[in-house]
Formats: C-alpha cells, structure tokens, sequence
C-alpha cells in the first residue's frame, strides 16, 4: 500500500476533530461521490437504538462501494439505510454482490427492502451474497435469505424469485464464510476482476461476524465491522498494512459497564488503528453514548493513532 495523499475529488469529509465534532451534530452531509476512482459512501452511521435527539439523522450501520461512479458492492443494510441506499443512488442492477458483516437488524435489517426494490430493475445476472456461516442462534447467511424469500414458508415470499432466479429477480448466491468464533481464516472472495475483496472473521461477541478488506487501484479500504478487543487474528493478520482509509465503529464509550465484549472502546479502536496504520480512521456506527463522549473518546484514541479522524455522517463519501 502505497503512502500517497487522498484525492478527495467531489466528496465532502471532515478533516480533522473539530470537524468531527460538527458531524457528531448530525449535520447533513454534501451527497455524491466522485465520478472517478474510488469511494466509500456511508449510508447509514449509527444504529442500533433509534434514539432520535440523542444521535439524529443516522441509519443502521451500511456502505457503498463506488468505483468511477458505479456502486459495485453493497456492504450491510442495516436498518433504515433504505432511504440512504436510494438517496445514494443505489441499484441492484450495477452491484456485483451484497456482503454482510453479521446478521444483526442494525447490519441486515433492511436487506429485505432493498431486495423488494431491486426486484423492478429487471436484473437477470445472478447476485452473489456473502455473509458469515452458522452459529448458535444464527442462521448462515443462505439460511437467512431462505427464511427471507422462500416462495413457502419464507417471510416475505412474494420476493421468492431470488431463491431460483425466475419471477424476473435475479438468482441470489449465497456464499457462507466461516467464522470460528473470530479466529478463522481470511478468504478471499472473487467478486470482480477489477478490485479484490477479503472477509476476515472478527469477534463479535455471540454472532458470527466478518470484516472486510477491499483492494481497488493499489488503495485498500479496511471495513472493521463490528468487532471486540478479542479481534485478535484480524489486527494481527492487517498489522502494518497502511490501508487508505480504516472505518471502525464507534459503537460504546470507554466507561465501565459498556459492552466491551461486543464492541471496542475508543481507546481499544485506537490501539486497532496504531496496529493497522491507515492515513485516515473513520468512525462510523456511531451511538449517543458514543458521541455524548467524542472529544475523551477521541483522546482515548489518540493514544495509539495521530493520523487523522473523522466521524462519519449518513451519506459523507470518502475517496480512496
Ligand atoms: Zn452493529
């Protein structure tokens, strides 16, 4: 990974804390992202509390991936990232595949409604959709979509056709990625030709959950998911990477009592950051007890990573 200044051609970032402090506000972002080269856009940059005054203006946890104007990957739909998903600019028909870091509401929540709405966009290309694999209480992914869609018994079986690719919706192919409580290895997906995408398993407490790597035109974007302190393996094998941009989710608040077996605190994000090295961390996933503490949670993280930190908004795109 080379170490070269952002081009951040057309996207509207916060470039350093103060700004941060701004987007914690909730204040609407420029929309777009640039028509070359590629960028992360964050659709949804909270979750999974609907806590309206506390951190307003924030869909569940949800990326896009655009590449010279095209978004090619949809990563999470969490709830209520529909309307961002359509604000963006989202279609199914010029996506190469979903992935789902966990199968949680705030991650997958509104997979359904994306789904129904792709479902008039007469794709034929079958979609793959990756995703972990099974564990106690949680359904594979491929079980989860067969739950969703099946023409019988599934929940919303009048969307059916993605199971068999007829009813004018496009086969869904589901790809389960084994987890292994967040040791397992890293697999490498082959999605498209032009860009290359790893799912590294993460610890997540209970549920089965994956980050992900994407390689595009020698920059890497590293989406950390959510993930624990007992992330070992993923900071491990990601050590010294220097990807372009690192988006970790600034779920809890460094005081006891958070839920550290889930979610890190900002000095455990830090401690992550310091680790991976990017040239820029963005904190998305973000919660009111998070954000009632940006300015210590920034200093927490601070400890171990002084490059520059943003918190994302709804829609905010950032160029790789
Ligand atoms: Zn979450």
């Amino acid at each position: 990974m080379a170490l070269v200044a952002l081009s951040l051609v057309g996207c509207n970032v916060s470039q350093d804390t103060e700004d941060s402090a701004s987007k914690a506000q909730g204040v609407r972002a420029n929309v777009g992202c640039p028509d070359e080269g590629a960028a992360v856009q964050v659709l949804g940059s909270g979750g999974p509390i609907a806590e309206g005054p506390g951190a307003p203006g924030r869909a569940g946890a949800s990326y896009l991936l655009w590449i010279d104007g095209k978004p090619r990957l949809l990563i999470d739909a969490g709830a209520g990232s529909f309307l961002r998903y359509a604000e963006a600019g989202g279609k199914l028909a010029s996506l190469d595949a979903i992935l789902l870091s966990h199968l949680h509401a705030d991650h997958a929540g509104d997979l359904a409604g994306v789904l129904n709405s792709g479902g008039f966009e007469g794709r034929t290309a079958p979609l793959p959709v990756v995703g972990p694999g099974a564990a106690p209480r949680f359904p594979a992914t491929s079980e989860f979509l067969i739950r969703l869609l099946h023409k019988d018994t599934g929940a919303f079986s009048h969307n059916g056709g993605y199971l068999d690719g007829t009813e004018n919706k496009p086969l869904l192919v589901p790809h389960d990625i084994p987890t292994e409580e967040g040791a397992g290895s890293p697999v490498e997906l082959a999605i498209a030709s032009d860009y290359s995408v790893t799912a590294h398993p993460v610890h997540h407490g209970p549920a089965p959950t994956l980050g992900f790597v994407i390689e595009v035109d020698g920059e890497t974007l590293v989406l950390a998911g959510d993930q624990s302190f007992l992330s070992e393996r993923f900071v491990a094998d990601l050590t010294g990477l220097k990807p372009a941009i690192l988006v970790a989710h600034h779920v809890i608040n460094g005081e006891p009592g958070q839920p550290r077996g889930l979610h890190r605190t900002p000095e455990q994000i830090g401690e992550m950051a310091g680790a991976l090295e990017p040239e820029r961390l963005i904190l998305g996933h973000n919660m009111e007890r998070s954000l009632s503490r940006l300015e210590e949670g920034l200093r927490a993280i601070g400890l171990n990573y002084d490059g520059p930190v943003s918190v994302a908004a709804d829609l905010d795109c950032y160029a790789l």
